[in-house]
């Protein structure tokens, strides 16, 4: 049987192994080795210098999370996505009517010309005629812009290679004054197994640069520890006191059409998904 082995962090042990069936596509962009594998039981897996970014089989526990936590909070009608140039989560945005514009940035346009080649069901998405994709380091993107978008969804790859950038304070700094005042942003943040302090040191970053930062997470069996998190930001201008969902914002944000046709996402687990595990609710206090 051939097997893809995520070599995750190499040395730490923390190994993934797929099962596979053919390799689809394998290249060297300007930035990071792009393959798309058939697997045995995950369907379509797309992974960048190694590492798993989506498979067909979990990849909405992760684009529905990220997505529609901030989503339904807002009624955002101008919206950035950082990176994410697979579609999953550009998929999820356009659903809503209240979108005016989606700007997707993502550095490497291979990623979404790999995208539309072999997972079909990401490619109405960039399509739709509110969309706009941009192929630029996010970084450099958001430098100068000030109190546009409503929403920032950061889908950036872990903190390595071309992604680093998207880590530090002065890149949140940029996106932060890319938000209008009252504008809500969530970010991958990695997994709360193996990650506590860096999750610790950014959201710690975050929280002395927004109204809150809040951690949360999702269950995904093929990314490394089963899980990953996110941290929903909100801007000093919001009358939101939290995150967690209440009358008011299921009014305001509120899709039922939206949720119905979702696998992973709904109002329940949108709260239940900031009720975080001791060991990191220790360490994030
Ligand atoms: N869901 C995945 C995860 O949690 O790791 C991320 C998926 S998405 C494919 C990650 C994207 O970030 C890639 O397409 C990559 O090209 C993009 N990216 C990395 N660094 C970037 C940068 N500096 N500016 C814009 N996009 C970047």
């Amino acid at each position: 049987m051939l097997q893809f082995t995520e070599d995750f962090e190499p040395g730490s042990g923390r190994s993934v192994i797929v099962d596979i069936k053919e390799e689809l596509y394998s290249a060297k962009s300007d930035f990071q080795a792009v393959k798309v594998f058939d697997t045995v039981a995950y369907g379509r897996m797309l992974t960048l210098d190694g590492i798993i970014q989506l498979t067909q089989f979990d990849n909405h526990a992760y684009h529905e999370m990220l997505t529609h936590v901030p989503m339904q909070l807002s009624n955002a009608k101008n919206v950035l996505i950082i990176g994410g140039g697979d579609g999953g989560i550009l998929k999820e945005v356009v659903r809503y009517s209240s979108v005016e514009k989606v700007v997707l940035c993502d550095i490497d346009p291979y990623v979404t010309k790999v995208s539309k080649d072999f997972f079909p069901e990401f490619r109405d998405a960039f399509e739709d005629s509110r969309a706009e994709v941009i192929h630029e380091d996010a970084a450099e993107y958001v430098k100068g812009k000030t109190e546009f978008f409503d929403v920032v969804l950061i889908d950036s790859s872990d903190p390595i290679g071309p992604a680093t950038v998207l880590y530090e304070k002065e890149f949140y700094q940029n996106v932060y004054n890319s938000m209008k005042i009252d504008g809500i942003m969530s970010c991958q943040m990695e997994s709360m197994y193996y990650h506590p302090e860096f999750i610790k040191e950014k959201v710690t970053i975050q929280k002395n640069m927004f109204k809150s930062a809040e951690y949360y997470y999702t269950m995904i069996p093929t990314y490394p520890g089963g899980s990953i998190g996110f941290s929903l930001c909100i801007k000093q201008g919001s009358s939101l006191c939290s995150a967690r969902l209440d009358k008011n914002s299921l009014d305001t944000g509120s899709n039922p059409e939206i949720i119905d046709s979702l696998k992973y996402y709904d109002n329940k687990i949108h709260d239940a998904s900031f009720v975080l595990p001791k060991f990191i609710g220790d360490v994030l206090c």
